[in-house]
């Protein structure tokens, strides 16, 4: 049996930031991937741009290298096909997250198992709205993801998708109590919910139970 503490993520001012191109796979399939072709070049951290409303400002135009800058990639990362002049030149950037109880820094994409944070884009509109699985927004008014492993995002106060009741949207599948910060974060049925499960997780690769601020595998 494999455990997983539950550890609690916070985000930062701070993002990761790539040189990316592509190409849309509406105009051409990578031959590698089947998907579309794609390159990225690391350039390090920079500070988040906010809008006026406080979310994330998405578009880093004007913050971007001219498209002479040597370090834009040149090639598709997965087949080698070269870049057309017509491809975009995008700066990317995904949002830095740090665990407060070791001090560690990561992007959602590769913190460890059992990482939990709340996904506040979700929920964040929803401060004095109604809570259930068809709101995606937990009894706390907040939308709490765990990382599983095979990079998996556990989103608990979702839909299940072999819910009993699709008709309410009140309930929730997952039923959870406690709190992540603390280690108390604990996932079951007791309470307002249907007949799915018994408050497991499955996803490819792994079945478990988070128990008691302890994922573990079943
Ligand atoms: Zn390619
Ligand atoms: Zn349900």
């Amino acid at each position: 049996m494999t455990e997983y503490k539950i550890s609690w993520w916070e985000p930062t001012d701070r993002e990761r930031q790539w040189l990316r191109r592509y190409t849309s796979s509406s105009d051409h399939k990578c031959a590698a991937t089947g998907s579309y072709c794609n390159a990225k070049f690391e350039l390090g951290e920079a500070d988040i741009l906010y809008t006026k409303d406080g979310y994330i400002c998405g578009d880093r135009d004007n913050r971007k290298p001219p498209e002479s800058d040597p370090r834009w990639p040149k090639l598709c990362d997965a087949c080698g096909r070269p870049f057309g002049a017509e491809d975009p030149y995008q700066l990317f950037g995904k949002q830095i997250y740090v665990c407060e109880a070791t001090g560690a820094r990561s992007t959602l994409d590769k913190v460890p198992v059992g990482a939990c944070w709340d996904a506040w884009w979700i929920s964040e509109r929803r401060k004095d709205g109604p809570t259930g699985c068809s709101h995606t927004c937990g009894p706390d008014h907040r939308s709490l993801v765990v990382k599983l492993p095979g990079n998996h995002d556990w989103l608990i106060d979702s839909r299940a998708s072999n819910c009993t009741k699709p008709d309410d949207g009140d309930h929730f599948c997952w039923v959870r109590t406690g709190r992540p910060e603390d280690g108390t974060l604990h996932v079951g049925k007791d309470g307002n919910t249907c007949s799915a499960g018994a408050g497991s997780i499955a996803v490819p690769g792994f079945h478990g139970f988070l128990h008691h601020g302890v994922l573990r595998d079943c």
